[in-house]
């Protein structure tokens, strides 16, 4: 009589090698009590979530603190949905948030690491030589059932108002005699390998989540497809086996995974591994147009891509500060209590974890950026910049590296002080405001259609602009220089204050706010600019002195 050996080893004719000789070529990893190895587990499927840099930052972050390892698996076994190219996109866009893996996958070309192969369709070998184990065991079996007779299987129980699915006495092929399997696969019929159950869903199981607590899940019956049709292992199945021959000690997830929990834990029981601890991370939620709270979506929000964070480049250090707050209840209490401190110095913990959800809040990212990229010294923000531009924005960085030390200048207005200016929140708020201070973006600009204050005559803002033209001084102090723009003010009759203008208007053209607006237009051909005292010092007499000059031109 056939067995379940015989089915095995005609599936699997090549496979040699058992699951001792992969215990053994995969040993436990030799760390110190409490580090924790935790992988991040991405499908190449075109593009990165928010949510899965968020998880990923995570992972990388409570590996670390504990002393362990963070490594990166590419699960790239549902190839229907697999976009050429994004795996290793992927892993661009994490090292721009510093989420940089001491194992894995690096490149479809490049991996480091004693675990791998750590990109799954490379590990066949390791999966078949599971899958033929269980088989041996009668634990999996060949399904023969074609889609249709699925779908009529999916009917019935409709119709039924039963549990759907492939499980207990609708699982057609799960007590099929082995010698009646194994004439079918020799006459050539397609077949899939199914996990068999011993499950039954009136049961419950406990459990323990490192974050949710202790749960009760509804036991697993169904016999879930484990190798498909391309002899590809799916998700549940290769997680399992990869998780235990990489010695993860902690599988941390999207909470969207819970619901297969039980599939897994009965997986990992059959086939007699012990299975790490799972952390299911909250996942990203956002409060729409109309109030209502839900996943952060790809389809309809732009910042569910992390591509838009990077377009739009916002700092790595304002979007994981951002994230961290998000992570962990403590985190913005700390960060008020230690203000120097670096954010690596937070102890993330998992018991600080929200349970329903983190909410997104791009307003608050923009917030925190603002805050952070106040305080980074103009020499550092300007290489942040100039890397950015080199990608998203190429006529800025042209700008750049035209001179350095000047873009330096600029961005060093009113920063580097105690209360430095709180401009900018991603890099690309930055060309907007100071373009107009390359000469030929000031040049490109229609100086008549300068927006001039009406009620003031053209002759007048003329004469005033003649007038600094004349006597314009740099070696003057914000102080000083205000000053001779309130002695500006007086000698073309304009109040040196607004107070005194406003109560007494009729004996005034304007103020000296008006005065500023007309250097300030000339200069830069907008209402407004960064501080003008600086804007003067920084382009210096010979370009204050062009620019008035171009403008003077255009006003008869
Ligand atoms: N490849 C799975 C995904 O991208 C990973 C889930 C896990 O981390 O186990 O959703």
């Amino acid at each position: 009589m056939a067995t379940y050996k015989d089915l095995a080893n005609l599936i699997y004719p090549n496979i040699n090698i058992s699951i001792d000789d992969l215990e053994k070529k995969f040993p436990k990893r030799n760390l110190k009590e409490g580090a924790m190895v935790i992988r991040f587990a991405p499908s190449p499927t075109g593009f990165l979530h928010t949510g899965s840099l968020f998880t990923s930052l995570l992972d990388c972050y409570y590996a670390h603190q504990s002393g362990g390892i963070f490594y990166i698996r590419l699960e790239d076994t549902d190839t229907k949905r697999e976009i050429a190219g994004s795996g290793e996109s992927l892993i661009k866009q994490l090292q721009a948030f510093d989420v940089i893996p001491d194992e894995g996958y690096l490149s479809d070309t490049e991996e480091i690491g004693a675990y791998g192969p750590y990109k799954q369709s490379n590990r066949s070998l390791i999966y078949n030589t599971c899958i033929k184990h269980l088989i041996e065991i009668g634990r999996a079996y060949p399904c023969f059932c074609s889609a249709e007779e699925l779908q009529a299987l999916r009917q019935e129980q409709e119709a039924r108002k039963e549990i759907p699915g492939y499980y207990g006495k609708y699982a057609k092929y799960r007590d099929f005699p082995v010698e009646e399997a194994m004439a079918k696969i020799q006459a050539g019929d397609p077949y899939i390998i199914r996990f068999k159950s011993m499950g039954d869903h009136r049961n419950k199981i406990s459990f323990h989540d490192e974050i949710k607590g202790d749960l009760e899940l509804t036991e697993n019956d169904q016999d879930i497809v484990i190798c498909k049709s391309d002899g590809l292992p799916t998700y549940h199945f290769a997680h399992l086996v990869d998780d235990h021959f990489m010695r993860t000690t902690h599988i941390t997830r999207g909470e969207e995974w819970l619901s297969s929990l039980p599939i897994h834990l009965e997986l990992f029981d059959s086939i007699g591994f012990e299975h790490p601890k799972y952390a299911h991370f909250p996942v990203i939620m956002k409060v729409d147009e109309n109030g209502n709270r839900r996943k952060l979506s790809k389809r309809k929000d732009e910042e569910a891509a992390v591509s838009y964070f990077l377009e739009q480049g916002y700092p790595k250090y304002g979007f994981i500060e951002y994230l961290l707050t998000i992570a962990n209840s403590n985190y913005e209490a700390w960060r008020n209590e230690n203000l120097d401190k670096d954010f690596h110095e937070f102890k993330l913990s998992f018991d600080k974890m929200s349970l329903d959800g983190a909410l997104f809040d791009i307003a608050k990212v923009a917030n925190i950026s603002k805050e952070r990229m106040a305080y980074r010294k103009a020499k550092d923000l300007a290489l942040e910049v100039k890397e950015w531009a080199k990608t998203y924005n190429v006529p800025f960085y042209n700008h750049i590296i035209q001179d350095e030390e000047f873009f330096i200048s600029i961005l060093n207005i009113e920063r580097e002080k105690e209360k430095p200016r709180k401009d900018y929140a991603k890099y690309s708020d930055i060309y907007p405001i100071i373009s107009f201070f390359f000469d030929d973006v000031y040049q490109a600009i229609d100086k008549k259609a300068f927006e001039w204050n009406p009620t003031i005559s053209k002759s007048d803002i003329k004469a005033v602009l003649e007038d600094y033209y004349n006597t314009m001084d740099l070696s003057l102090s914000e102080e000083e220089w205000f000053n001779s723009i309130k002695e500006l003010a007086t000698r073309h009759g304009f109040a040196d204050n607004i107070k005194v203008w406003k109560k007494d208007k009729e004996s005034y053209k304007g103020h000296v706010g008006d005065v500023s607006e007309f250097l300030r237009i000339a200069l830069s051909g907008k209402r407004n600019s960064p501080n003008l005292y600086y804007v003067i010092q920084i382009l210096g007499e010979n370009k204050v002195k062009a620019r008035i000059k171009a403008t003077l031109d255009t006003l008869e």
